[in-house]
C-alpha cells in the first residue's frame, strides 16, 4: 500500500492533479446502469463476470478463455508479480506499484535527453530475467512506445516473460493484445480506471496465455465485481465513442496546461496522455508540492533518485481547476 504516499482518494475536496485519475465523471450511461442494479443487490451477479468477459472478447476478438477479470489491475499485477516476478526488468521511470513489488529488479533508463523515448529494439534484458514490464503509455511521463519490435524481442527471450500494462491505452497508443494468442511469454494487463473514468468501480483485466488466464480465473473469487461495476463498465464499453472523444478533450487540456507551465519557464515533456512530467529545477518540487498542498491543491513530486528534486508528474484536472492551480503555482514559484 506504501506507493500511495499521498491522501488522493475519497473524501478530498480541492484539486486534484496527483494519481492519474481521468477528471471526467463517469459517462452517464455508466451512472444510470450502475443505479439500476442497486436493488438488485440481494443477487449475486453472474459467476465470473460472464457478460463483461464476453464484451471484452468480442470487442477484442479474443478468446473469453484468455480474459482474466478482476477488481482493478493494481490486484491482477500484484498477482502476476507474485508468480513471476523473482528477477524482473523495467524501464524506468515507471509505474511506482511495480519496483516495489519486485523480489529484486534492473533496470533500463528512459533519459530526459530523449524526452524518455526509448527504441524497445535496443533493450537489453538481463540473463535470468523472468519478467520484463513495459507501460505503454508509460506511467509517468505519458508517452508511448513503438511497440514493432515486440515480436522479435518475445521470440528472443522466450523464457522471460513480458508484461504490458495498458492501463491507458485508451488514451493513445497501439494496443498488443492481438499478440496474446501467439506468444505463450506475452501478458497484457488493463484498467477501465484512466480513459474511461471508472477507477472508484475498480474494474481491471488481463489477457493472458491459456495457461495464465486459466490459472488466476480457477483460483480467483467467482464474483470478483460488484454488481453495479460490472453493469457500469459494460455501460462505457459499449460507449467506446464517446470515450475516444473525451480523450481527446482531455489531452488537448493537458497540452494547454504543458504550455502554461513553460510560460512560467518549466520544462515539460512529451505526453499523449492527460499526464505529463515537469522539471522545476531549481525549484524543488517536494517544497513547491508542499505549498500547493497547503492552498488544498495535491500534485505529485516524482522523487526519482537519478532525475533528481525537480521533477513533478501532473495530471490535468478540468479547466477551471487547471487555471486555479496555474494561478497558485506562480504565486508559489514567486516565493508570494
Ligand atoms: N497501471 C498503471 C500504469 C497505473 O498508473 C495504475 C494506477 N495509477 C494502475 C496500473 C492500477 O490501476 P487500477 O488498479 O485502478 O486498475
Amino acid at each position: 500500500m506504501s506507493h500511495i504516499t499521498e491522501k488522493g482518494g475519497g473524501t478530498f475536496q480541492g484539486i486534484k492533479l496527483l494519481l492519474c485519475e481521468n477528471p471526467l465523471p463517469p459517462i452517464d450511461q455508466a451512472i444510470a446502469a450502475a443505479r439500476s442494479e442497486l436493488p438488485r443487490s440481494n443477487y449475486y451477479t453472474e459467476p465470473y463476470s460472464a457478460p463483461l468477459r464476453s464484451l471484452i472478447s468480442e470487442q477484442l476478438g479474443i478468446s473469453e478463455r484468455l480474459i482474466h477479470i478482476n477488481a482493478g489491475s493494481e490486484l491482477i499485477l500484484r498477482q502476476l508479480f507474485d508468480r513471476f516476478g523473482q528477477q524482473v526488468h523495467l524501464l524506468t521511470p515507471t509505474y511506482v506499484l511495480f519496483p516495489e513489488i519486485a523480489r529484486h529488479y534492473t533496470e533500463t533508463r528512459l533519459s530526459p535527453e530523449k524526452d524518455f523515448a526509448y527504441d524497445l529494439a535496443d533493450v537489453v534484458i538481463p540473463e535470468g530475467t523472468t519478467l520484463t514490464v513495459i507501460v505503454n503509455p508509460n506511467n509517468p511521463n505519458g508517452g508511448v512506445f513503438d511497440m514493432a519490435s515486440l515480436p522479435e524481442l518475445l521470440s528472443r527471450h522466450p523464457k522471460t516473460m513480458f508484461l504490458i500494462d495498458e492501463a491507458f491505452i485508451g488514451l493513445a497508443g497501439k494496443s498488443v493484445t492481438h499478440l496474446v494468442p501467439k506468444y505463450p511469454n506475452l501478458l497484457v494487463t488493463r484498467t477501465l480506471s484512466k480513459a474511461h473514468s471508472l477507477a472508484g468501480f475498480r474494474v481491471g483485466y488481463g489477457i493472458f496465455p491459456e495457461a495464465v488466464a486459466d490459472d488466476l480465473n480457477n483460483r480467483n473469487d467467482a464474483y470478483p465485481l460488484a454488481r453495479p461495476s460490472q453493469a457500469a463498465a459494460i455501460a462505457t464499453l459499449q460507449n467506446e465513442e464517446r470515450i475516444q472523444e473525451r480523450a481527446s478533450q482531455l489531452r488537448l487540456w493537458t497540452e494547454e496546461l504543458a504550455v502554461q507551465l513553460r510560460t512560467l519557464g518549466v520544462r515539460t515533456f512529451p505526453t499523449e496522455t492527460y499526464f505529463f512530467l515537469a522539471d522545476f529545477s531549481p525549484h524543488d518540487a517536494s517544497r513547491i508540492a508542499d505549498q500547493l498542498r497547503s492552498r488544498n491543491i495535491l500534485i505529485k513530486p516524482l522523487n526519482d533518485p537519478v532525475l533528481g528534486p525537480g521533477y513533478m508528474r501532473i495530471t490535468t484536472a478540468l479547466p477551471e481547476d487547471n487555471r486555479r492551480f496555474i494561478d497558485a503555482l506562480r504565486e508559489v514559484m514567486s516565493g508570494a
